[in-house]
């Protein structure tokens, strides 16, 4: 089986649709979507007609999704954010804002041998940032592999032998060979809004007959995205960041 792996999309429609094309030619079997489709980008409804299209897609929600449906208080977020959340809550069409209070809370089994989360195994809004908070995350699930968003950083760690790595992926494309024995928590990066210095959206895609995991990087049109936050009045802050990968 052949599973696309991405995560926070943010309401970036163009970066959504850069990362379907460029896996069009790809044999897909399921989508693999870890949260936060909306918040942040000005074409929330156009991401969600997209990605309602797709066959054989399981999502988690998000901690934008929740906010915004309004399962979740705007007040952990930084001004900015607030302010994306208060602006997809009023542009959100009925349909899709129901969407988002349905989708499941992760961490969810799938296939039974796939464990896949917004944030962390053990609470769907915590950043698993480092080894600490990995091994941490190890302790919450059973599978042999753990798929994560939330963070925006394309990242494996490996847990063997009571040790755990973390190996940030930079390379494009990047691919590893799944180890017997090892467990692994994985994160494929954000579709929408990548933090890495690197705008280029972020998906990864997962043969689990193979037991290989490819990180792919690629171009969308940034520029269109950006005009479009700016013509919805939505923070210039948020433009900005598109532009530099942050
Ligand atoms: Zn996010």
């Amino acid at each position: 089986m052949r599973y696309l792996i991405f995560s926070d999309i943010h309401g970036n429609l163009e970066a959504l649709e850069a990362v379907l094309e460029n896996t069009s030619r790809k044999k897909i079997d399921y989508y693999i979507f870890l949260g936060d489709l909306v918040g942040y980008g000005a074409s929330p409804n156009e991401v969600l007609k997209k990605m309602t299209a797709l066959k054989h897609l399981i999502m988690v929600r998000g901690n934008h999704d929740k906010a915004v449906c309004g399962l979740d208080s705007i007040q952990t977020f930084n001004p900015i954010a607030a302010a994306a959340i208060q602006w997809t809550r009023k542009t959100l069409l009925k349909k899709y804002m129901s969407l988002l209070s349905s989708l499941a809370k992760g961490p969810l089994v799938i296939h039974k041998n796939i464990t896949i989360c917004h944030g962390s195994p053990f609470d769907e809004d915590y950043y698993i940032f480092g080894e600490f908070d990995a091994v941490e995350a190890f302790g919450y699930f059973d599978t042999p592999l753990c798929f994560f968003g939330h963070t925006h950083f394309p990242f494996i760690y490996m847990e063997k032998d009571q040790t755990v790595e973390g190996t940030f992926i930079q390379e494009n494309p990047f691919e590893i060979k799944l180890e017997k024995g090892a467990r692994y928590l994985i994160n494929p990066g954000s579709v929408g809004q990548p933090r890495d210095r690197n705008p280029r959206a972020a998906y990864a895609i997962y043969d689990s007959e193979q037991r290989r995991i490819k990180f792919y990087r690629v171009e969308y049109n940034l520029k269109e995205s950006q005009k479009k936050i700016l013509a919805a009045s939505l923070p210039s802050a948020l433009a900005e960041r598109l532009g530099l990968g942050i």
